[in-house]
């Protein structure tokens, strides 16, 4: 059992770690947005306040930890996050991983791996272990957590190869994995798996479950022994269901005793990378990582949900995913 975890400023307890957002992010592009830097250029001094800004509200809203859920082909920026994160005094733990393939950079291992005598596998292993053991990109940084995602359909050769080397390190490391489905599709064949390449189910969350209302589906994703994340609140756009339909759910699932297997966040794009779309964030007036401490918890405590349970799902799950109670 590990009982401290990896953020951007170095070890921390997991004791330490209070209310917790399990799946943000601080700079996020799509794979190619760097192609458009010419007339998109990343602008570092205002894309550092906007992120100071930010956190430091979210920090008023009770938060202490922030998971930056971005893998590295998707504009992951250690030491941009460890600045942010000290000038904002609030923890952000990084991940090491892969996007999935269509929104992805998944280019670059699938040519290595169509090399001769080739094991991408073995190659992303490699990666992940030294990120999370020794340090990002030169930097004595190291990765907290794990992610990996797939897409929309079957999940492809390229994803299985990710997902397998995330669960062989996730087991030699005993650091989480944190998963992106696209809206709760998939949600059982990646929690199988990881679990069969011997990642700990309690050092699992499967993601963006919100993007499916049937409660029978998140019970048998439950019934695997993994969180799953309520992870897009305010986030209302396809696939996603809007608020009231993942607060149901969630009260449905603590009556029926999943409370210590919840877990919530907004995944929140602070610095969009590449070309911005204002008029999205016009239609989402609530996808703000304040939202969730602000006014989904005091929501859910009027229908009902006390403080502790309240605090099981902010503060305690995060920490066991960590500590692989
Ligand atoms: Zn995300």
């Amino acid at each position: 059992m590990a009982n401290y975890v990896n953020t951007v400023l170095g070890r921390m307890p997991t004791d330490a770690m209070g209310p917790t957002l399990i799946h943000e992010h601080v700079n996020f592009g799509f794979a190619g947005w760097y192609a458009d830097r010419t007339v998109a250029p990343f602008d570092k001094k205002a894309s550092f306040d906007r992120a100071v800004e930010t956190l430091t509200a979210v920090r008023e809203s009770g938060v202490r930890t922030y998971l930056d859920a971005t893998p590295n082909d998707s504009g992951r920026d250690v030491r941009f996050l460890k600045q942010v994160s000290g000038a904002s005094k609030i923890n952000i733990i990084c991940a090491t991983g892969l996007y999935n393939e269509a929104q992805g950079g998944s280019a670059y291992f699938k040519f290595r791996n169509a090399l001769p005598f080739a094991n991408a596998v073995e190659e992303i292993q490699e990666l992940f272990l030294k990120e999370i053991t020794e340090g990002i990109e030169n930097t004595s940084i190291k990765a907290g957590f794990i992610k990996v995602a797939t897409g929309d359909g079957t999940i492809s050769s390229y994803e299985e190869m990710v997902l397998k080397a995330a669960a062989r390190v996730s087991k030699e490391t005993s650091v989480p994995i944190i998963t992106h489905t696209h809206g709760g599709k998939l949600a059982l064949a990646q929690a199988d798996l990881l679990i069969s390449q011997g990642a700990n189910p309690s050092q699992i969350v499967i993601g963006h479950m919100g993007g499916v209302s049937d409660i029978d589906y998140h019970i048998a994703v439950l019934g695997m022994g993994v969180y799953i994340g309520f992870d897009r609140f305010g986030a209302d756009m396809p696939p996603e269901k809007p608020d009231s339909e993942n607060i149901s759910c969630i009260l449905k699932l603590i009556q029926r005793g999943y409370v210590q297997k919840l877990v919530v966040s907004h995944d929140y794009t602070i610095n969009l990378l590449g070309r911005q779309v204002p008029q999205l964030l016009a239609h989402l007036p609530n996808w703000y990582p304040t939202h969730v401490f602000k006014n989904i918890l005091p929501a859910l405590k009027t229908r009902g949900v006390s403080h502790r349970q309240i605090e099981e799902m902010t503060v305690d799950n995060p920490r066991k995913l960590f500590e692989g109670e």
